[in-house]
């Protein structure tokens, strides 16, 4: 290990930021002047860089290109009444991404690489939080194998890389989503809760066979019997009925997300009850069909919570309760922003505030 953790910085001798329209920003278009890299190599990571954003130049033997060495994160910065700069939950995002990490045969990073090189490359950085209500910095820190020889082994040299991308209030429209009985995201024993590029690939084509019927995207079941429901599209999945907030237990098929857990503990604060079990397909249509289901969503960092209007199921589309009706919805993405603002007191120690 190097005796000393050091971020040396060098600048980017003109800013970009004129050239970016802050009306239109749309999701993973736009990166900030800067961005942090880390490199991994003789057993340990060296002291990172924060240079101009910039293209990689890598060899096309590169291991990860071949065989999948990449993982990745996605977290927000906001800004607060304060005016200070805040981070939700990012000691939560470390340890995923370690977990990922290990399962994934790749080195793990220290709570100073992650949680510092974030803090440092967003103060250097801070003019590009947009301005409208709502609106953060995306981070996507990732990681990904870079030794150069194609036989199949765990790669030897790794590349941490930080990026950060201004993004707009992100409004999910209403989703209509298909239940998947043919194809699997993840199985037992695979990688589903690992945040890897390689859960990404496989969901991509029968994602899109989906959205040419018509639905923007799926709900994952489990891969035996296709009988229990995992996950939708890239986010993990709620719903009420009869007033209990339901969600799929964790297991190593479900990304473990921490919007999920985090609507979890404030349900658990408000009294509510929660329960995590299997959740049937069946269980839900019939809820739906009966009154007794009031809402169901997907829950991510991206949208936070976002609707779900219909569910196709063994080839009919079943209507899921409207918009206006759901109150535990709203309270809760309310009060996740008022969390994030500073308007109400932060029990949990989810709020980071980045040392200025
Ligand atoms: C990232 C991700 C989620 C959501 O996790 P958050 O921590 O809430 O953003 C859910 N499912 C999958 C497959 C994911 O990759």
């Amino acid at each position: 290990m190097t005796e000393t953790f050091q971020i040396e910085i060098k600048k980017a001798e003109q800013s970009r930021i004129n050239e970016v329209d802050f009306a239109n920003l749309s999701f993973g278009k736009v990166f900030t002047d800067h961005m942090l890299v880390c490199d991994f190599f003789d057993g340990y990571w060296h002291n990172p860089l924060i240079v101009p954003f910039q293209n990689l130049s890598i060899s096309p033997a590169n291991v990860a290109l071949h065989y999948g060495q990449s993982i990745f994160e996605g977290l927000k910065a906001y800004k607060n009444i304060e005016d200070e700069m805040v981070l939700f939950r990012p000691h939560g995002h470390l340890e995923r991404f370690n977990r990922t990490a290990v399962r994934m045969g790749m080195p793990q990073v220290t709570e100073e690489l992650f949680i510092e090189g974030i803090s440092e490359l967003i103060r250097l950085d801070k003019n590009w939080f947009p301005k409208t209500s709502g609106s953060s910095l995306y981070i996507r820190p990732f990681m990904f194998a870079t030794d150069d020889t194609i036989g199949v082994h765990i790669s030897l040299q790794y590349k941490f890389i930080i990026l950060l991308n201004p993004v707009d209030k992100y409004y999910s429209e209403p989703l209509k989503v298909m239940v998947e009985r043919k194809y699997v995201r993840a199985s037992e024993g695979g990688i589903g809760f690992a945040k890897t590029s390689a859960n990404y690939a496989s969901s991509l084509y029968p994602t899109k066979l989906a959205v040419q019927k018509g639905y923007h995207q799926l709900i994952w079941t489990d891969h035996k019997e296709h009988k229990y429901i995992e996950e939708s599209g890239t986010m993990n999945l709620m719903c009420i009925i009869n007033n209990t907030l339901i969600t799929p237990s964790l297991s190593d098929s479900i990304l473990q997300g921490i919007t999920r857990e985090s609507i979890l503990t404030l349900a658990k604060d408000w009294g509510m009850a929660v329960e995590e079990r299997k959740v049937t397909v069946d269980e839900v249509i019939e809820a739906s069909q009966n009154g007794t289901l009031t809402e169901i969503f997907g829950t991510g960092t991206a949208a936070v919570v976002a609707p779900i209007i219909l569910v196709n199921y063994k080839g009919i589309d079943y209507e899921m309760p409207g918009l206006e009706g759901r109150i535990f919805s709203k309270k809760m993405v309310e009060t996740l922003q008022d969390l994030r603002k500073g308007n109400i007191k932060d029990n949990h120690g989810w709020i980071y505030k980045i040392p200025v």
